[in-house]
């Protein structure tokens, strides 16, 4: 299977700022003008592609040692060096062919940022371990997008993990930084990590979809792009329209999301996928609610919108801390 490495637009910006001194505002009138020049034949993250060519930014180091912040879904041999921040319990599970399988995963820090990492049977064993605070190489791992389009690292037969490797140190591991809050009005396709607060004012039925056991990436009809014929496990994907003031926009929650937002359990979230109409309460009794929502901004290329899909709600945001936030920001 070929997989081409997909470096995000405001990866790309950021990677030509650094590299050039240019702005983020110059930088995205080049590829407006290249976008242009080519009528349509690319897309912005290809022209930014061809802007970072003419000026000759290198926008992934081939071979050696990444950082997190340089790792792009689609990259093999991946060697990082971090820092565990925390480690799951590996799951069981049953293969469509009955045979069981396991899966498990933890979290690794730089100085540049965090990722996950996902192993899979004999692998998994390496978990016992890893402790939060040690550190750990990692080498001949491969980059992927999971389904909500952040990356993760998989590790395969080939890929090693050394811990507390002799002589290799790692200095404080940027976690997620804080969120900047923006305006609605103020949102662009390159935000990420960006929060929003506003009042619900519509809200649709959540739809439900199929996904695979082992990858929980979407399956149709039961099959899986990479693992065949399953039995699926369902997920679903909800969305809101927040205002706040400034504009409106459509907010994409996922199943996890969803269940922060309505603190419900999967077992209730999953239950409406067979009764769509206990649903409708529910629904009715979220408009006009205020909520925080911190996540990335998305463009729906069927529909031509932008889309802002939640990674973290606050379902009750503290009214007293939002005027103290908004009264230091005057
Ligand atoms: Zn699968």
């Amino acid at each position: 299977m070929v997989e081409l490495i997909r470096i995000p637009l405001n990866d790309i910006v950021s990677k030509i700022k650094e590299k050039t001194g240019l702005s983020e505002q110059q930088i995205l009138e080049k590829v407006d003008k290249k976008c242009q020049q080519l009528a349509g034949l690319v897309s912005k993250d290809g022209a930014a592609h061809i802007i970072a060519n003419e000026l000759g930014v290198k926008l992934l180091e081939h071979g050696g040692r990444q950082k997190i912040k340089d790792i792009f879904a689609g990259m093999r041999s991946v060697e990082i060096v971090g820092r565990i921040l925390q480690v799951y319990e590996p799951k069981d599970f049953t293969r469509s062919d009955g045979t069981p399988g396991k899966v498990g995963s933890f979290s690794i820090g730089d100085e540049t940022g965090m990722t996950r990492v996902v192993c899979w049977g004999e692998q998994t064993s390496i978990l016992r371990d890893l402790k939060p605070g040690i550190i750990a190489l990692i080498v001949n791992a491969q980059a992927r997008d999971n389904n909500r389009g952040f990356k993760e690292l998989h590790l395969s037969e080939q890929s090693r993990v050394a811990v507390n490797p002799p002589g290799e140190t790692v200095g404080e591991v940027k976690e997620r930084s804080q969120a900047a809050r923006k305006a609605i009005k103020e949102l662009s396709e390159q935000d990420a990590n960006v929060e929003i607060l506003g009042t619900i004012t519509e809200s649709f039925a959540p739809k439900f979809f199929e996904i695979c056991p082992q990858c929980n990436k979407s399956a149709k009809q039961g099959n899986c792009a990479q693992h065949g014929q399953v039995t699926p496990n369902y997920s679903c994907v909800f969305n809101v329209i927040l205002d706040d003031g400034s504009d409106n926009i459509r907010v994409v929650f996922f199943r996890n999301q969803m269940e922060r937002l309505l603190n419900k359990s999967t077992e209730d979230i999953l239950a409406y996928r067979e009764n769509l109409d206990s649903f409708e309460q529910v629904r009715s009794d979220l408009l006009g609610h205020i909520i925080k929502v911190v996540g990335k901004v998305n463009r729906n290329m069927f529909f031509d919108r932008l889309e802002f899909v939640a990674q973290l709600v606050f379902a009750n945001p503290n009214p007293d801390e939002e005027l103290a936030r908004l009264s230091a920001q005057a």
